[in-house]
């Protein structure tokens, strides 16, 4: 090699991009060029005849003798040759990663071993931003999915809703217009009928047959308000409005509007001595929930029948019963009892949609309260609901 060559060479080492460093066979470092040195942040005087431990992290650095010693004894590399990640540490003490290949000459003088550094700061910080970047991807990607998810979960219960509403109008619709075929043939025909009565003293006959318009026209109202009530229910459309009434005043005004469904000589008894004269409720509510049971107590049991409403009142609970002397509800139908449309097999032959005691529970509990009821066949029913009766606090 000429000197030139020499000179050539020495440039090379010195100005390479990548550490270089060259040790002995006992591990002590005769040359380190320039990068080296930047990479440790020592001289090369610090380095030269050092061993080269001192730029390992600590755990290499207390084996690495061990390593040495194992390899010139095994001939197996683990590094030599093969080159792997390691870490290195400086002067200031800070350790990085670096990629650290060895290779073996050997000399007249003895075996040199020769380690190519590679910084691998940069290298780490950009594959930990991309991770990053993955990692933050990924949870984008899990949270809108799930955000996808429920707003599909609450499309389908919209849906869903929406399905059963529309199969509730046309059941009622098929079911309202056969209920709406009596009354009417029976305005009809006492219409008929009236035109008829043209004499001064048929003014009874007339009246009769007045009444029994009114009657009609009360059971169509009856149902188009069942209509109403539901579909406003379905929607979410009523919001008790709860206010200090006097329950005397609900019971009677319930009673009032029942009073055309009574059948001859059945009579409502009232008794509220057991209950507080006041209740924080939804007057509108609580009067339909009562109008519906006085219908079916009136509907369901025998002429001349007495009918019974007690109220009572225990540990902030009022309670309303409705008692009647009737046909009683089956044991078989009771699950079914409060099920739309639902209606009792001993009840076919009196007319009724099934829908009044689903309407009932609904209002119920819109105002916090319950509904129950006992029976016997053939004997007599009690419906009983319990409202709070005050306002929560
Ligand atoms: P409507 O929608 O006009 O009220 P309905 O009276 O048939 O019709 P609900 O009030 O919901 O419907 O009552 C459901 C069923 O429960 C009735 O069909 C009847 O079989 C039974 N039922 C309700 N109340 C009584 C009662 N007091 N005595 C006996 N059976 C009753
Ligand atoms: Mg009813």
């Amino acid at each position: 090699m000429s000197q030139d060559d020499g000179r050539r060479l020495k440039a090379l080492f010195e100005m390479a991009t990548d550490g270089i460093i060259t040790m002995n066979a006992r591990g002590v470092m005769e040359n380190v060029n320039r990068a080296a040195c930047e990479l440790f942040g020592y001289t090369a005087d610090e380095l030269r005849g050092q061993k080269v431990n001192m730029l390992m992290s600590f755990h290499d650095r207390t084996h690495h003798d061990e390593y040495l010693e194992r390899y010139q004894r095994t001939r197996v590399p683990h590094i030599i040759g093969i080159g792997r990640e390691v870490t290195g540490r400086c002067k200031d003490g800070r350790e990085f990663p670096l990629r650290l290949a060895v290779s073996e000459a050997k000399l007249a003088e003895g075996t040199i071993y020769t380690g190519i550094l590679h910084d691998l700061s940069e290298f780490h910080l950009a594959k930990k931003r991309v991770d990053d970047l993955n990692k933050s991807l990924e949870s984008k990607v899990i949270e809108r999915t799930a955000a996808l998810r429920a707003r599909e979960a609450e499309l389908q219960r919209a849906l869903g809703k929406e399905r059963e509403l529309n199969e509730l109008k046309s059941r009622f619709l098929s079911l309202a217009s056969h209920e709406f075929k009596t009354p009417l043939s029976t305005v009809l025909s006492s219409a008929e009928l009236i035109e008829l009565y043209t004499d001064g003293e048929q003014q009874p006959k007339r009246q009769r047959h007045l009444d029994r318009i009114k009657d009609a026209v009360g059971q169509l109202t009856e149902v188009l308000n069942d209509f109403l009530s539901l579909s406003q229910l379905e929607q979410g459309e009523i919001k008790p409005v709860l206010r200090k009434v006097r329950l005397q005043n609900v019971v009677s005004a319930a009673i009032e509007a029942s009073e055309g469904q009574l059948q001859p000589g059945q009579e409502i008894l009232v008794d509220l001595s057991g209950a507080r004269p006041w209740i924080v409720t939804d007057a509108k509510l609580l009067r339909r929930i009562l109008i519906n049971l006085l219908s079916n107590a009136a509907k369901y049991s025998p002429a001349a029948s007495p009918i019974h409403v007690r109220g009572s009142h225990e540990g902030g609970v009022i309670k309303l019963e409705v008692q009647d002397h009737g046909i009683g509800i089956p044991q078989e139908d009771r699950v079914h009892l409060f099920d739309r449309f639902y209606r009792a097999r001993n009840a076919e032959n009196i007319k009724g949609t099934g829908l009044g005691l689903n309407i009932v529970a609904q209002y119920v509990e819109l105002l916090d309260g319950s509904v129950s009821f006992t029976s016997r066949e053939g004997e007599g029913t009690t419906f009983t609901i319990a409202l709070p009766s005050a306002e929560k606090a």
